[in-house]
Protein backbone atom coordinates (compact mmCIF):
# COMPACT_ATOMS: atom_id res chain seq x y z
CA UNK A 1 0.00 0.00 0.00
CA UNK A 2 0.91 3.23 -1.53
CA UNK A 3 0.05 6.47 0.60
CA UNK A 4 0.32 9.95 0.09
CA UNK A 5 -1.14 11.66 3.68
CA UNK A 6 -1.59 15.50 3.56
CA UNK A 7 -2.37 17.65 6.64
CA UNK A 8 -2.66 21.57 6.80
CA UNK A 9 -4.32 24.25 8.94
CA UNK A 10 -5.43 23.19 12.52
CA UNK A 11 -3.87 20.08 12.20
CA UNK A 12 -0.59 21.70 12.95
CA UNK A 13 -1.70 24.52 15.16
CA UNK A 14 0.40 23.39 18.06
CA UNK A 15 3.54 21.19 19.18
CA UNK A 16 0.52 18.75 20.95
CA UNK A 17 -1.29 19.06 17.33
CA UNK A 18 2.35 18.05 15.58
CA UNK A 19 2.78 15.06 18.12
CA UNK A 20 -1.06 13.96 17.10
CA UNK A 21 -0.41 13.70 13.77
CA UNK A 22 2.99 12.12 13.88
CA UNK A 23 1.03 9.25 16.28
CA UNK A 24 -1.15 8.98 13.42
CA UNK A 25 1.42 8.68 10.91
CA UNK A 26 3.35 6.48 12.86
CA UNK A 27 0.13 4.20 13.75
CA UNK A 28 -0.92 4.10 9.61
CA UNK A 29 2.80 2.63 9.28
CA UNK A 30 2.86 0.03 11.71
CA UNK A 31 -0.83 -1.07 11.54
CA UNK A 32 -0.69 -3.51 8.51
CA UNK A 33 1.12 -6.81 8.17
CA UNK A 34 1.29 -6.04 4.78
CA UNK A 35 4.65 -3.20 3.93
CA UNK A 36 3.27 0.56 4.02
CA UNK A 37 5.01 3.29 1.77
CA UNK A 38 4.35 6.59 3.42
CA UNK A 39 4.72 10.30 1.86
CA UNK A 40 3.91 13.60 4.29
CA UNK A 41 2.58 16.66 2.83
CA UNK A 42 2.25 19.54 5.29
CA UNK A 43 1.36 23.13 4.83
CA UNK A 44 2.75 25.59 6.89
CA UNK A 45 1.80 26.01 10.78
CA UNK A 46 -1.90 26.91 11.57
CA UNK A 47 -2.25 30.75 9.88
CA UNK A 48 1.55 31.82 9.50
CA UNK A 49 0.83 31.55 5.65
CA UNK A 50 -1.80 34.56 6.04
CA UNK A 51 0.84 35.96 8.69
CA UNK A 52 3.46 36.44 5.87
CA UNK A 53 1.15 37.42 3.38
CA UNK A 54 0.25 40.26 6.09
CA UNK A 55 3.58 41.25 6.74
CA UNK A 56 5.62 40.50 3.48
CA UNK A 57 3.20 44.02 2.54
CA UNK A 58 3.16 45.65 5.24
CA UNK A 59 7.32 45.93 5.70
CA UNK A 60 7.42 46.69 1.97
CA UNK A 61 4.90 49.37 2.78
CA UNK A 62 6.16 51.05 5.69
CA UNK A 63 9.98 50.41 5.29
CA UNK A 64 10.50 50.00 8.64
CA UNK A 65 13.54 48.04 9.48
CA UNK A 66 13.12 47.28 13.51
CA UNK A 67 10.25 45.71 13.07
CA UNK A 68 11.31 43.46 10.44
CA UNK A 69 13.20 42.22 13.18
CA UNK A 70 10.63 42.31 15.83
CA UNK A 71 8.53 40.41 13.22
CA UNK A 72 11.58 37.89 12.48
CA UNK A 73 11.78 37.28 16.34
CA UNK A 74 8.12 36.44 16.71
CA UNK A 75 8.09 34.06 14.39
CA UNK A 76 11.21 32.14 15.08
CA UNK A 77 9.77 32.08 18.64
CA UNK A 78 6.67 31.04 17.69
CA UNK A 79 8.24 27.86 15.43
CA UNK A 80 11.11 27.65 17.88
CA UNK A 81 8.35 26.42 21.02
CA UNK A 82 5.82 24.16 18.63
CA UNK A 83 9.26 22.36 17.96
CA UNK A 84 10.35 22.27 21.60
CA UNK A 85 6.61 20.74 22.49
CA UNK A 86 6.51 18.83 19.85
CA UNK A 87 10.16 16.68 19.55
CA UNK A 88 11.03 15.02 22.86
CA UNK A 89 14.83 13.81 21.19
CA UNK A 90 17.16 16.54 23.00
CA UNK A 91 19.55 16.02 19.65
CA UNK A 92 17.00 16.11 17.11
CA UNK A 93 15.57 19.27 18.46
CA UNK A 94 19.13 21.26 18.03
CA UNK A 95 19.47 19.71 14.69
CA UNK A 96 15.50 21.34 13.88
CA UNK A 97 16.00 25.18 16.02
CA UNK A 98 19.25 24.89 13.90
CA UNK A 99 17.39 24.57 11.21
CA UNK A 100 14.44 27.25 11.97
CA UNK A 101 17.32 29.76 12.64
CA UNK A 102 19.00 29.62 9.13
CA UNK A 103 15.91 29.52 7.65
CA UNK A 104 14.62 32.78 10.09
CA UNK A 105 17.75 34.48 8.92
CA UNK A 106 17.34 33.99 5.41
CA UNK A 107 14.39 35.51 5.76
CA UNK A 108 15.23 38.45 7.98
CA UNK A 109 17.18 38.93 4.80
CA UNK A 110 14.88 39.09 2.25
CA UNK A 111 12.36 41.34 4.08
CA UNK A 112 14.99 43.65 4.85
CA UNK A 113 15.30 44.20 1.44
CA UNK A 114 11.94 44.62 0.73
CA UNK A 115 11.88 46.93 3.34
CA UNK A 116 14.50 49.06 1.87
CA UNK A 117 13.26 49.02 -1.76
CA UNK A 118 9.82 49.55 -0.74
CA UNK A 119 8.55 47.44 -3.69
CA UNK A 120 7.18 43.71 -3.21
CA UNK A 121 7.39 41.64 -6.64
CA UNK A 122 4.91 38.60 -7.08
CA UNK A 123 8.09 36.54 -7.18
CA UNK A 124 9.64 38.04 -3.19
CA UNK A 125 6.25 37.29 -2.16
CA UNK A 126 6.59 33.78 -3.04
CA UNK A 127 9.71 33.77 -1.64
CA UNK A 128 8.77 35.09 1.87
CA UNK A 129 5.28 32.66 2.05
CA UNK A 130 6.86 29.66 1.09
CA UNK A 131 8.78 29.63 4.35
CA UNK A 132 5.84 28.95 6.10
CA UNK A 133 6.08 25.16 4.29
CA UNK A 134 9.88 24.99 4.82
CA UNK A 135 9.65 25.88 8.19
CA UNK A 136 6.49 23.43 9.24
CA UNK A 137 8.22 20.68 7.69
CA UNK A 138 11.61 19.79 9.56
CA UNK A 139 9.35 20.57 12.56
CA UNK A 140 7.04 17.62 11.69
CA UNK A 141 10.02 15.20 10.13
CA UNK A 142 11.88 16.21 13.79
CA UNK A 143 8.85 15.07 15.65
CA UNK A 144 8.85 10.99 13.57
CA UNK A 145 12.18 11.45 14.15
CA UNK A 146 12.19 11.41 17.84
CA UNK A 147 9.53 9.03 17.62
CA UNK A 148 11.94 6.70 16.18
CA UNK A 149 11.08 6.55 12.44
CA UNK A 150 12.84 7.43 9.99
CA UNK A 151 11.34 10.75 8.04
CA UNK A 152 13.35 13.30 5.88
CA UNK A 153 11.86 16.38 5.20
CA UNK A 154 12.41 17.91 1.85
CA UNK A 155 11.02 21.70 0.12
CA UNK A 156 8.74 21.62 -2.92
CA UNK A 157 11.41 21.79 -5.24
CA UNK A 158 14.05 19.84 -3.92
CA UNK A 159 11.47 17.11 -4.21
CA UNK A 160 10.86 18.33 -8.18
CA UNK A 161 8.02 19.97 -8.07
CA UNK A 162 8.73 22.21 -10.95
CA UNK A 163 6.52 24.85 -12.40
CA UNK A 164 6.36 27.94 -14.34
CA UNK A 165 6.94 31.44 -13.31
CA UNK A 166 3.62 32.51 -12.40
CA UNK A 167 4.19 33.40 -9.06
CA UNK A 168 0.98 32.63 -6.64
CA UNK A 169 -0.30 30.44 -8.78
CA UNK A 170 1.98 28.29 -10.55
CA UNK A 171 1.59 25.54 -12.72
CA UNK A 172 3.22 22.23 -12.82
CA UNK A 173 5.81 21.77 -15.81
CA UNK A 174 4.60 18.97 -17.86
CA UNK A 175 7.67 16.63 -17.56
CA UNK A 176 7.70 16.98 -13.55
CA UNK A 177 6.26 13.89 -12.95
CA UNK A 178 9.71 11.91 -13.70
CA UNK A 179 11.74 13.65 -11.30
CA UNK A 180 9.46 13.68 -8.62
CA UNK A 181 9.24 9.76 -9.16
CA UNK A 182 12.97 9.53 -8.88
CA UNK A 183 13.24 11.44 -6.42
CA UNK A 184 10.95 9.71 -3.86
CA UNK A 185 10.88 5.98 -4.96
CA UNK A 186 14.51 5.50 -3.29
CA UNK A 187 13.87 7.51 -0.27
CA UNK A 188 10.23 4.80 -0.10
CA UNK A 189 12.78 1.71 -1.12
CA UNK A 190 14.98 3.03 1.96
CA UNK A 191 12.04 2.75 4.38
CA UNK A 192 11.58 6.36 4.69
CA UNK A 193 9.05 9.10 5.17
CA UNK A 194 9.39 11.76 3.34
CA UNK A 195 7.68 15.17 4.91
CA UNK A 196 7.21 17.07 1.97
CA UNK A 197 6.85 20.71 2.08
CA UNK A 198 3.57 21.67 0.38
CA UNK A 199 2.02 24.57 -1.52
CA UNK A 200 6.05 25.35 -2.44
CA UNK A 201 8.08 24.76 -6.10
CA UNK A 202 10.71 26.03 -8.17
CA UNK A 203 11.10 27.27 -11.89
CA UNK A 204 13.73 25.50 -13.94
CA UNK A 205 16.23 28.67 -12.93
CA UNK A 206 15.60 27.10 -9.01
CA UNK A 207 13.49 30.15 -8.16
CA UNK A 208 10.58 29.53 -5.67
CA UNK A 209 7.49 29.65 -6.33
CA UNK A 210 4.01 28.95 -4.94
CA UNK A 211 0.83 26.79 -6.30
CA UNK A 212 -1.93 29.24 -5.03
CA UNK A 213 -3.53 29.39 -1.51
CA UNK A 214 -4.54 25.78 -0.39
CA UNK A 215 -1.93 24.72 -2.56
CA UNK A 216 -0.39 21.61 -0.62
CA UNK A 217 -4.06 19.76 -1.78
CA UNK A 218 -2.67 19.69 -4.59
CA UNK A 219 1.30 19.14 -3.45
CA UNK A 220 -0.40 15.69 -2.48
CA UNK A 221 -2.07 14.77 -5.52
CA UNK A 222 0.76 15.64 -7.74
CA UNK A 223 2.83 13.91 -6.16
CA UNK A 224 0.29 10.70 -5.47
CA UNK A 225 0.18 10.68 -9.51
CA UNK A 226 3.68 10.60 -9.76
CA UNK A 227 4.51 8.09 -7.89
CA UNK A 228 1.33 6.12 -8.52
CA UNK A 229 -0.18 5.85 -5.01
CA UNK A 230 -3.32 3.69 -3.79
CA UNK A 231 -4.76 6.65 -2.30
CA UNK A 232 -4.56 10.11 -1.51
CA UNK A 233 -5.61 11.12 2.04
CA UNK A 234 -6.39 15.03 2.61
CA UNK A 235 -6.51 15.07 6.34
CA UNK A 236 -9.19 18.60 7.27
CA UNK A 237 -10.80 20.08 10.06
CA UNK A 238 -14.42 19.13 8.08
CA UNK A 239 -16.39 16.30 8.20
CA UNK A 240 -15.63 15.87 4.22
CA UNK A 241 -17.01 17.67 1.43
CA UNK A 242 -20.55 18.24 2.23
CA UNK A 243 -23.84 18.88 0.22
CA UNK A 244 -24.16 22.28 1.27
CA UNK A 245 -22.62 25.09 3.64
CA UNK A 246 -23.64 23.50 6.77
CA UNK A 247 -23.80 27.29 8.43
CA UNK A 248 -26.21 28.22 5.93
CA UNK A 249 -28.52 25.02 4.77
CA UNK A 250 -30.87 23.02 7.52
CA UNK A 251 -30.01 19.35 6.93
CA UNK A 252 -26.54 19.80 4.93
CA UNK A 253 -24.92 16.47 4.70
CA UNK A 254 -21.48 14.76 4.35
CA UNK A 255 -21.57 13.45 0.97
CA UNK A 256 -19.70 9.63 1.22
CA UNK A 257 -18.68 9.26 -2.56
CA UNK A 258 -18.43 11.78 -4.89
CA UNK A 259 -16.82 11.62 -8.33
CA UNK A 260 -13.77 13.73 -10.00
CA UNK A 261 -15.60 15.57 -12.02
CA UNK A 262 -18.07 16.93 -9.39
CA UNK A 263 -15.60 17.22 -6.92
CA UNK A 264 -13.54 19.92 -9.24
CA UNK A 265 -16.98 21.74 -10.47
CA UNK A 266 -17.57 21.69 -6.53
CA UNK A 267 -14.11 23.32 -6.24
CA UNK A 268 -14.21 25.63 -8.69
CA UNK A 269 -17.46 26.94 -7.89
CA UNK A 270 -17.00 28.16 -4.47
CA UNK A 271 -16.91 25.22 -2.22
CA UNK A 272 -13.67 25.92 -0.14
CA UNK A 273 -12.71 22.88 0.73
CA UNK A 274 -10.21 21.73 -1.92
CA UNK A 275 -7.54 23.49 -3.89
CA UNK A 276 -9.48 23.74 -7.33
CA UNK A 277 -6.59 22.01 -9.30
CA UNK A 278 -5.90 19.31 -6.62
CA UNK A 279 -8.22 17.01 -7.78
CA UNK A 280 -6.84 16.45 -11.74
CA UNK A 281 -3.56 14.95 -11.14
CA UNK A 282 -5.43 12.05 -9.33
CA UNK A 283 -8.37 11.95 -11.62
CA UNK A 284 -5.54 10.85 -14.71
CA UNK A 285 -4.52 7.67 -12.49
CA UNK A 286 -7.63 7.03 -11.43
CA UNK A 287 -5.57 7.52 -7.94
CA UNK A 288 -8.59 8.17 -5.17
CA UNK A 289 -8.96 11.18 -2.70
CA UNK A 290 -9.68 10.75 0.63
CA UNK A 291 -10.79 14.01 2.54
CA UNK A 292 -10.71 13.21 6.33
CA UNK A 293 -12.07 14.51 9.31
CA UNK A 294 -9.00 14.86 12.03
CA UNK A 295 -11.66 15.16 14.89
CA UNK A 296 -13.15 11.68 13.81
CA UNK A 297 -10.30 9.79 12.77
CA UNK A 298 -12.02 6.80 12.27
CA UNK A 299 -14.87 7.77 10.12
CA UNK A 300 -14.34 7.37 6.12
CA UNK A 301 -14.73 11.33 5.41
CA UNK A 302 -15.60 11.49 2.05
CA UNK A 303 -14.16 8.99 -0.97
CA UNK A 304 -13.42 11.62 -4.16
CA UNK A 305 -12.83 8.87 -7.26
CA UNK A 306 -14.89 6.24 -9.45
CA UNK A 307 -17.98 6.61 -8.17
CA UNK A 308 -20.15 3.39 -7.52
CA UNK A 309 -24.00 3.25 -9.26
CA UNK A 310 -25.71 3.41 -6.29
CA UNK A 311 -24.86 6.76 -5.21
CA UNK A 312 -24.92 8.62 -8.12
CA UNK A 313 -27.20 11.83 -8.09
CA UNK A 314 -28.60 13.91 -10.86
CA UNK A 315 -28.08 17.11 -8.39
CA UNK A 316 -25.56 16.68 -5.59
CA UNK A 317 -24.45 19.65 -3.82
CA UNK A 318 -25.50 23.37 -4.05
CA UNK A 319 -22.57 26.08 -3.21
CA UNK A 320 -22.91 29.95 -3.23
CA UNK A 321 -20.53 32.55 -4.38
CA UNK A 322 -21.16 35.19 -2.10
CA UNK A 323 -19.39 38.19 -3.13
CA UNK A 324 -20.04 38.68 -6.44
CA UNK A 325 -21.01 41.26 -9.02
CA UNK A 326 -22.66 41.01 -12.28
CA UNK A 327 -21.57 43.03 -15.12
CA UNK A 328 -24.21 43.76 -18.46
CA UNK A 329 -22.60 45.08 -21.17
CA UNK A 330 -24.01 46.41 -24.32
CA UNK A 331 -21.82 46.49 -27.74
CA UNK A 332 -21.85 49.30 -30.24
CA UNK A 333 -24.46 48.74 -32.97
CA UNK A 334 -21.49 48.01 -35.86
CA UNK A 335 -19.69 45.74 -34.13
CA UNK A 336 -20.11 41.36 -34.35
CA UNK A 337 -20.75 40.04 -30.66
CA UNK A 338 -17.39 38.37 -31.05
CA UNK A 339 -14.96 41.34 -31.95
CA UNK A 340 -16.73 42.69 -28.63
CA UNK A 341 -16.43 39.92 -26.79
CA UNK A 342 -13.02 39.22 -28.22
CA UNK A 343 -11.91 42.95 -26.90
CA UNK A 344 -14.11 42.59 -23.07
CA UNK A 345 -12.12 39.54 -22.59
CA UNK A 346 -8.62 40.53 -23.33
CA UNK A 347 -9.09 44.17 -21.55
CA UNK A 348 -10.43 42.13 -18.38
CA UNK A 349 -7.24 39.87 -18.44
CA UNK A 350 -5.07 43.13 -18.94
CA UNK A 351 -6.51 44.33 -15.99
CA UNK A 352 -6.03 40.90 -14.40
CA UNK A 353 -9.67 40.49 -13.88
CA UNK A 354 -8.87 36.56 -13.19
CA UNK A 355 -11.77 35.31 -11.43
CA UNK A 356 -14.37 34.93 -13.89
CA UNK A 357 -17.62 32.61 -12.48
CA UNK A 358 -19.44 32.94 -15.13
CA UNK A 359 -20.67 33.84 -19.04
CA UNK A 360 -23.87 34.47 -20.64
CA UNK A 361 -24.48 36.40 -24.08
CA UNK A 362 -27.67 37.90 -25.57
CA UNK A 363 -26.71 37.73 -29.38
CA UNK A 364 -29.38 39.71 -30.92
CA UNK A 365 -28.82 42.95 -28.42
CA UNK A 366 -25.04 42.23 -28.45
CA UNK A 367 -24.96 41.97 -24.58
CA UNK A 368 -22.67 40.13 -22.47
CA UNK A 369 -23.40 39.37 -18.46
CA UNK A 370 -20.44 38.51 -16.72
CA UNK A 371 -19.83 37.60 -13.21
CA UNK A 372 -17.16 37.90 -11.14
CA UNK A 373 -15.78 37.98 -7.60
CA UNK A 374 -16.23 41.52 -6.02
CA UNK A 375 -12.71 41.84 -5.22
CA UNK A 376 -11.65 42.38 -9.11
CA UNK A 377 -15.25 44.87 -9.59
CA UNK A 378 -13.18 48.13 -9.65
CA UNK A 379 -9.82 46.84 -12.45
CA UNK A 380 -13.18 45.11 -14.34
CA UNK A 381 -15.06 48.70 -14.93
CA UNK A 382 -11.99 50.58 -15.58
CA UNK A 383 -11.42 47.92 -17.85
CA UNK A 384 -14.38 48.25 -19.85
CA UNK A 385 -14.45 51.86 -19.84
CA UNK A 386 -11.16 51.82 -21.41
CA UNK A 387 -12.13 50.27 -24.46
CA UNK A 388 -13.94 53.20 -25.33
CA UNK A 389 -10.75 55.13 -26.41
CA UNK A 390 -10.57 56.58 -29.91
CA UNK A 391 -13.71 53.97 -31.04
CA UNK A 392 -16.91 53.10 -29.64
CA UNK A 393 -17.08 49.29 -28.84
CA UNK A 394 -19.70 49.71 -25.82
CA UNK A 395 -22.57 51.12 -26.00
CA UNK A 396 -23.92 51.07 -22.17
CA UNK A 397 -23.09 48.91 -19.20
CA UNK A 398 -23.92 48.45 -15.75
CA UNK A 399 -22.89 46.51 -12.82
CA UNK A 400 -24.63 44.80 -9.90
CA UNK A 401 -22.74 43.80 -6.54
CA UNK A 402 -25.94 42.96 -4.66
CA UNK A 403 -26.15 39.55 -6.40
CA UNK A 404 -24.82 35.99 -5.56
CA UNK A 405 -23.69 32.80 -7.53
CA UNK A 406 -25.13 29.92 -7.14
CA UNK A 407 -24.22 26.38 -8.57
CA UNK A 408 -26.13 22.96 -8.75
CA UNK A 409 -23.98 19.94 -9.10
CA UNK A 410 -24.31 16.81 -9.75
CA UNK A 411 -22.70 14.25 -12.80
CA UNK A 412 -26.25 12.23 -13.39
CA UNK A 413 -27.73 15.79 -14.56
CA UNK A 414 -26.28 14.60 -18.12
CA UNK A 415 -28.18 12.13 -18.27
CA UNK A 416 -31.63 13.35 -16.44
CA UNK A 417 -34.02 15.21 -18.04
CA UNK A 418 -35.89 17.76 -16.00
CA UNK A 419 -33.10 18.90 -13.56
CA UNK A 420 -32.83 22.27 -14.71
CA UNK A 421 -36.54 22.13 -14.83
CA UNK A 422 -36.81 21.07 -11.23
CA UNK A 423 -34.10 23.76 -9.96
CA UNK A 424 -36.16 26.70 -11.27
CA UNK A 425 -39.10 25.69 -10.19
CA UNK A 426 -38.05 25.42 -6.39
CA UNK A 427 -36.97 28.83 -7.35
CA UNK A 428 -40.23 30.00 -8.82
CA UNK A 429 -42.19 28.16 -5.63
CA UNK A 430 -40.15 30.32 -3.18
CA UNK A 431 -41.09 33.26 -5.32
CA UNK A 432 -37.38 33.61 -5.90
CA UNK A 433 -36.87 35.60 -9.72
CA UNK A 434 -33.34 34.52 -11.54
CA UNK A 435 -31.13 37.36 -12.72
CA UNK A 436 -28.32 34.88 -15.15
CA UNK A 437 -28.73 31.58 -15.80
CA UNK A 438 -25.72 29.10 -17.11
CA UNK A 439 -25.13 25.29 -17.74
CA UNK A 440 -21.36 24.53 -18.41
CA UNK A 441 -20.87 22.06 -21.47
CA UNK A 442 -19.53 19.30 -19.41
CA UNK A 443 -23.82 19.36 -17.91
CA UNK A 444 -22.45 18.51 -14.28
CA UNK A 445 -22.96 21.96 -13.13
CA UNK A 446 -26.35 24.54 -13.52
CA UNK A 447 -25.25 27.84 -12.20
CA UNK A 448 -27.69 31.07 -12.23
CA UNK A 449 -27.69 34.48 -10.33
CA UNK A 450 -29.68 35.50 -8.04
CA UNK A 451 -30.43 38.86 -5.77
CA UNK A 452 -28.06 38.62 -2.69
CA UNK A 453 -31.23 38.74 0.19
CA UNK A 454 -32.99 35.53 -1.66
CA UNK A 455 -29.53 33.41 -1.75
CA UNK A 456 -30.00 30.92 1.49
CA UNK A 457 -33.49 30.57 0.51
CA UNK A 458 -32.84 29.95 -2.95
CA UNK A 459 -30.46 27.15 -1.62
CA UNK A 460 -32.45 25.89 1.04
CA UNK A 461 -35.11 25.44 -1.44
CA UNK A 462 -33.35 23.55 -3.95
CA UNK A 463 -31.33 21.75 -1.29
CA UNK A 464 -34.71 20.53 0.07
CA UNK A 465 -36.23 19.95 -3.61
CA UNK A 466 -33.17 17.46 -4.71
CA UNK A 467 -33.05 15.86 -1.09
CA UNK A 468 -29.54 16.58 -0.77
CA UNK A 469 -27.83 14.81 1.91
CA UNK A 470 -30.96 12.96 2.94
CA UNK A 471 -30.31 9.79 0.52
CA UNK A 472 -27.45 8.31 0.83
N1 LIG B 1 -0.12 27.22 3.64
C1 LIG B 1 -0.71 27.46 2.35
C2 LIG B 1 -1.95 28.31 2.51
O1 LIG B 1 -2.35 28.62 3.61
C3 LIG B 1 -0.99 26.20 1.63
C4 LIG B 1 -2.00 25.30 2.30
O2 LIG B 1 -2.39 25.51 3.43
O3 LIG B 1 -2.39 24.32 1.65
O4 LIG B 1 -2.52 28.69 1.54
MG1 LIG C 1 -2.49 26.93 5.30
Amino acid sequence: MRLVIKFGGGAVADGGKIKAVADLIRSGKEEEKERKEIVVVTSAIFKVTDILHENAARVAKEGDVEKVKQFVDELKKKHEVVASEAIDNEYVLSVVTREIRERMGEMEKALMGISLLGELTTRSLDYIVSFGERLSAPILAGTLQSMGIDAVHLTGGKVGIITNEDYGNAQLAVDAEETIRARIMPLLGANKIPVISGYTGKTKKGIITTLGRGGSDYTATIIGAAIDADEVWLWKETEGIMSADPKIIRDARKIPYISYAEAMELSYFGASVLHPRAIEPAMWKKIPIRVKNLFKPEDEGTLIGEEPEQTKRAAKAITLIENTSIINIAGAAVKSISDIAARIFSALAAESVEDIIMISQGSSERTISIVIDSAQLERAIYAIQSLNAGDTVIRDFTSNSNVCAMGVVGAEMAGTPGVAGEVFSALGKGGISVIMISQGSSEFNISFVVKKEDAYKAAQAIHDMFEMGMRY
